[in-house]
């Protein structure tokens, strides 16, 4: 039988408290902005000195200051005084906070860049776009508008390879608005940074589902930087992707259910069947990153499937894009995570249910790429559907090799981490990690400051589990199947959905009961 309120076991771990080296959270609202030339000229905030000094201004030549040019960091690592050289102040800061010994340091200088290379790539992306956010123990160096480029040299004579950083772009900076606040703590959000084209670029040809080359050709060298949509391109492809027509003669909304960073989910009822559904409701002027959202929009409806949740209908209302889809009353994977215990039956059941949609998503040549039980939602039922495809990445034989760092830190696979090119295997490392949320109630590293989180992913590699002597032969080998550094070794989906461990799932009802409990749990938390 499975656990119940009355006889379970204490709880694992509660994901939010393990956020313990991060400080409450502040309100990062940006400052109003100051009236730029722009509203001036349109005669906002105009008086008659400043019409006046206007004309004389615009008689003037413009020049602009120097926007997007690379600030190349020339970072060495001396092996003879084990240290750094040539960092930034606030590098060294940020390497300081983060407990990463100098024996650590020397034994992998590169882990450690890649580490601050993203840390402070995210903080940029981050600081752009939340408005509620977390006192940030990090601090990202300033790039005045350049790109940064870590040059690492190790002065013993090996050339460490660097690693360009492509912040989003100054006007980025000026019409993009910060999102709603979102409601997940901070360090289990999911994390996108600009692809390293230079490098996607320079190394060849594209990944197919085993992560191998499926094209032969290596004529990517020409092909030049994507081009960012316009808002009326995006409006145009989101007009001929949507239902004509008012969703609100169709849809009766009940309740707001969540908040996340794009967007509030409501349920409501399709008044001609009486059907319980879920609608997102997106803010299109609010949105950073509106390319993913048709992303997540043509993923879903393309790709429909038992173990996906399932993609209904979409409206433009306005300002906003409403993406009407099927309703998992049950909640997300992350609260049965932290709020029960789950036995191998149930782990192995919801494990072959999100590889049945991995299998399928890779078969049809997509990467989730942010694989992880708050991205697992439950039916009452026990149906388990994974979500949130706005991370997705379709591969294709003109675009599919792999580099940017895309998903959520704690569950990224080490090959993620290092900026390697990387293919759909990424998503079976998550779901290892993922696994080992539903044994211990949390990814591995937690509790570690995020830098070091990612140089001991870089490093490790296979992370530790506790008390892994507790586990079943066969689940111990599945989780080693997941969690293989090299690639080539690890299982695909259709391989793992083949393991010994999966014979062990017990009926999809059996979740019925951890459902119910991490409900009423969250409920009166
Ligand atoms: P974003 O995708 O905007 O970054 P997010 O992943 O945090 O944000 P959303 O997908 O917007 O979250 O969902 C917000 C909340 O609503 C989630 O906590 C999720 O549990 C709930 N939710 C989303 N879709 C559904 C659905 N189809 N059925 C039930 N609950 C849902």
């Amino acid at each position: 039988m499975a656990d119940t309120s009355d006889d379970k076991p204490p709880a694992p771990p509660v994901r939010l408290t393990s956020a313990r080296d991060i400080a409450l959270p502040v309100d990062m609202k940006p400052l109003p902005r100051e009236p730029d030339s722009e509203e001036k000229k349109k005669g906002k905030l105009k008086t008659l000195k400043n019409a006046k000094k206007d004309k004389k201004d615009s008689d003037k030549p413009e020049i602009s200051h120097p926007t997007n040019f690379e600030h190349t960091l020339h970072v060495g690592y001396d092996e003879k005084k084990g240290e750094f050289t040539g960092m930034p102040e606030s590098w060294t800061r940020m390497l300081l906070k983060a407990n990463i010994s100098k024996t650590e340091q020397k034994d992998n200088p590169q882990a450690v860049l890649d580490a601050l290379n993203f840390i402070s790539t995210k903080d940029k992306e981050e600081s752009k776009y939340m408005t509620l956010g977390i006192v940030n123990d990090t601090e990202a160096p300033t790039s005045h508008e350049g790109n940064e480029v870590a040059d690492v040299e190790v002065t013993s004579g090996a050339t460490i390879e660097h690693k360009p950083i492509q912040p989003s772009t100054p006007e980025d900076e000026e019409t993009e608005p910060p999102p709603p606040v979102a409601a997940r703590p901070d360090k289990t959000k999911s994390v996108y940074t600009k692809p390293i084209e230079k490098e996607e670029v320079k190394n060849g040809s594209p990944l197919g589902l085993d992560g191998k080359d499926i094209t032969n050709n290596n004529n990517l060298s020409t092909k030049s930087k994507k081009k960012k949509m316009t808002d009326e391109e995006i409006m145009e492809k989101l007009r001929s992707i949507v239902s004509v027509g008012d969703p609100n003669k169709k849809y009766t909304k009940i309740e707001k259910i969540g908040q996340g960073a794009s967007g509030t989910v409501y349920t409501a009822i399709e008044t001609g069947t009486g059907l319980e559904v879920a609608i997102k409701q997106m803010n299109l002027t609010q949105q950073p990153k509106k390319e993913l959202i048709i992303n997540e929009l043509l993923v879903m409806r393309e790709n429909k499937h038992l173990n996906i949740v399932n993609y209904l209908d979409s409206y433009l209302v306005g300002d906003e894009l409403w993406v009407v889809m099927e309703y998992l009353a049950g909640g997300s994977l992350t609260d049965v995570v932290t709020e029960t215990c789950m036995d191998e039956g149930q782990i192995s059941a919801v494990c072959r249910e999100v590889l049945q949609g991995l299998e399928f998503l890779h078969l049809n040549h997509v990467i989730h790429r942010d694989i992880k039980s708050d991205n697992i939602l439950l039916g009452m039922d026990g149906n388990v559907k994974l979500t949130d495809f706005g991370f997705c990445a379709q591969i294709t034989p003109e675009q599919s090799k792999r580099t940017t760092m895309v998903g959520t830190p704690y569950w990224m696979a080490p090959e993620v981490v290092t900026r390697k090119q990387y293919g759909p295997k990424v998503d079976i490392w998550s779901l290892g990690i993922m696994a080992i949320e539903m044994i211990e109630g949390e990814p591995p590293y937690l509790n570690e400051n995020p830098l070091r989180a990612l140089y001991l992913i870089a490093t490790n590699g296979k992370p530790d589990i506790k008390e892994k002597d507790n586990l079943s032969p066969v689940f111990q080998d599945f989780l080693d199947k997941c969690l293989e550094v090299d690639v080539d070794k690890r299982y695909t989906a259709s391989e793992l959905l083949k393991h010994p461990f999966l014979k062990l799932a017990r009926p999809l009802t059996t979740l019925q009961p951890l459902i119910v409990t991490a409900k009423d749990a969250v409920k009166s938390h």
